[in-house]
């Protein structure tokens, strides 16, 4: 298995190639099947001998694959699609090649510098200081759920033991994305989570209401504030400020999920929208939604990286080696590892990072202002057409909107009917208890000419 004979060597041939292939096409969207229908179509693929690696690839490819639907195709609109830089892609396998362990500076160095300046980049979008960092992780849920362990841990850490027993209690809001309840879950924490305005925004008045109702014992409870720059079903952006004021008033951490929205710091048309970010003491985006990086790529920034660490850091006989006993001495290496739920982990910010070395950071500027005016002229396409309405003026890149007089029923027919084709990929999502259209463009190769299409198959 570990020797490089003539028929490896045809296999890396073959294999290349077929990646080279599948980043260079414009990708079918594919589609699922059934459990039954995979396994009558690929039958038992475990063997004890293998089935070498030609076919295990002509089975990927024909059966598999297509079973997939390809999320960087430009009418793949629903929940938050991918836009991968071809040049990202293809350095995935050179990452994959490599065999980094990404988890510490003793043996990633070098890949952790590169990563660190990606992450520097999107810490300078933000505003944070000089002294933030943090880590690249698989997504926005476990960014968020290491962010709040890092916050619930300071707060028990300043109660000096007081609160080591104490169940935690963070203020978000409803708006706020299904993995913030998740992680209060997981952390067995409870949730206020505090009304929305009728675009679903986080407001101040609100805030200010839900604080005054709380107990003073759940007040001493609450150790986070959590606010969305970009909320994942209807695009909005909280009011940040607002919200960094109560978490400083209540003396808490200020966490921002910008897990989908927060790419739109890189758009100076829409920049102003999230002043207040800066005030952040974690802050989180994911590059693989909407800054172009392949699955999975979430960065997870700390205003005091040191705060995380005091969380994060895994102590062992064998693992000390790394960083010392101390955990407090000033000039440590920086080990990925110390700043979220994890250990070992894929160096998997380089993808991310080679594309934006290799453009440059003006063509993520011009890239993500590209969706906007797309999503935005799309908005008025829709105004514009008898049939359809607008449910709110988007504020980024989605779009809900009705077909006037449509049922739940038509809507998903529409839906299945549009996937079938292999036209589009839209299912219907809800909108205060309607079942609405939703578009989230994040793909630069998405076009008005796309969103037409659309329109026009639901005259
Ligand atoms: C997508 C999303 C998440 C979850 O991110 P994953 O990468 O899917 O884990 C969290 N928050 C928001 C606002 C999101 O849009």
């Amino acid at each position: 298995m570990h020797t490089h004979d003539t028929s490896v060597e045809v296999l890396t041939q073959a294999i290349v190639r077929y990646a080279v292939e599948r980043v260079r096409m414009e990708p079918p969207l594919d589609g699922p099947r059934s459990q039954a229908e995979l396994q009558a179509m690929a039958g038992d693929t475990i063997s004890e001998h293998g089935m070498g690696g030609l076919e295990a690839l002509r089975l990927f490819g024909d059966v598999l694959a297509p079973a997939c639907i390809s999320s960087d195709h430009p009418r793949f609109l629903s929940f938050v699609p991918t836009a991968p830089t071809e040049a990202s892609v293809l350095f995935d396998l050179v990452v994959g090649a490599s065999s980094i362990y990404g988890g510490s500076w003793m043996e990633g160095a070098g890949a952790v510098f590169a990563e660190n300046q990606a992450l520097r980049y999107i810490a300078d979008l933000a505003g944070m200081p000089a002294e933030a960092g943090g880590v690249f992780v698989s997504g926005g849920t476990a960014g968020n759920l290491s962010a709040l362990i890092a916050a619930r841990h300071r707060w028990r850490q300043r109660a000096g033991g007081r609160f080591d027993r104490t169940r935690g209690l963070i203020i978000s809001s409803k708006g706020a994305h299904s993995s913030i309840a998740q992680a209060c879950r997981a952390m067995d924490t409870d949730e206020v989570s505090v009304t929305a305005d009728a675009e679903g925004r986080l407001h101040v008045e609100n805030l200010l209401e839900a604080i005054a109702g709380l107990a003073p014992e759940d007040r001493e409870r609450v150790f986070a504030v959590v606010a969305t720059c970009g909320t994942t079903n209807a695009g909005v952006i909280d009011d940040l400020t607002a919200a960094a004021d109560i978490a400083e008033e209540l003396g808490v951490w200020f966490h921002i999920d910008g897990a989908y929205g927060g790419a739109g710091l890189a758009a100076p048309s829409v920049r102003g929208r999230y002043d207040g970010i800066e005030r952040a003491d974690s802050f989180i985006v994911d590059p693989h939604k909407w800054l172009f990086a392949p699955y999975d790529c979430c960065a997870l920034l700390y205003r005091d990286p040191l705060a995380a660490r005091a969380a994060h850091r895994q102590h062992a006989e064998y693992l000390d080696v790394l960083h010392g006993e101390d955990d407090h001495h000033a000039d440590q290496p920086w080990n990925p590892s110390d700043f979220a739920h994890h250990l070992s982990r894929r160096a998997r910010g380089l993808p991310f990072w080679f594309s934006l070395a290799m453009y440059g950071t003006a063509a993520y500027s011009d890239a993500v202002e590209t969706t906007l005016t797309v999503a935005h002229e799309g908005a008025r396409l829709i105004e514009a057409a008898p049939h359809l309405e607008l449910v709110m003026q988007p504020e980024l890149s989605v779009v809900l909107f009705r077909r006037v007089g449509w049922t739940p029923q038509q809507y998903q027919g529409w839906s299945d009917r549009l996937l079938a084709e292999q036209t589009a990929f839209v299912v219907p999502t809800a909108w205060a208890g309607e079942t609405v259209l939703r578009y989230c463009v994040v793909n630069p190769r998405t076009t008005l000419a796309d969103i037409q299409l659309l329109i026009d198959t639901l005259s």
